[in-house]
């Protein structure tokens, strides 16, 4: 049985409403379904040539919002980063479910420090 909560009257368990005074019966909370955990962007170890060029691709995010994000996060620890792809995701942004990512591109010897950094943010989350 389910008792109202506000009249106290014995309902149906089934029973959405109260059938003395029509309060919304309180429903068994159900927790909510486990979100699937998807990483917002991806890693992109540099090779070793790829550290003799001036930038190397540190990791390709799926929206310029979340590059951005990143790019900001950077900046405010003294790295500095480069996103090839926004002036052309602005452009395409329409159809960026089919072209799919944004890299963040820095100096190879930024790429530790700016990936131990986004891996700390990542565990605080
Ligand atoms: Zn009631």
């Amino acid at each position: 049985m389910k008792q109202c909560s506000y009249c106290g009257r014995d309902n149906a368990d089934d029973a959405l409403f109260c059938r003395e005074c029509g309060t919304e019966l309180e429903r068994p909370s159900e927790p909510p379904p486990p979100e699937p955990q998807r990483p917002e962007y991806e890693f992109m170890p540099p090779s070793a040539a790829d550290r003799t060029k001036d930038l190397v691709t540190l990791i390709s995010c799926r929206t310029l919002v979340a590059a951005d994000m990143i790019a900001s996060r950077l900046r405010a620890a003294g790295i500095e980063s480069f996103l090839p792809d926004e002036s052309l995701m602005q452009v395409i942004g329409w159809n960026l479910n089919t072209y799919g990512y944004v890299r963040v591109q820095i100096a190879p010897k930024d790429y530790d420090a700016a990936r131990d950094l986004l891996t700390e943010i990542g565990q605080d989350a």
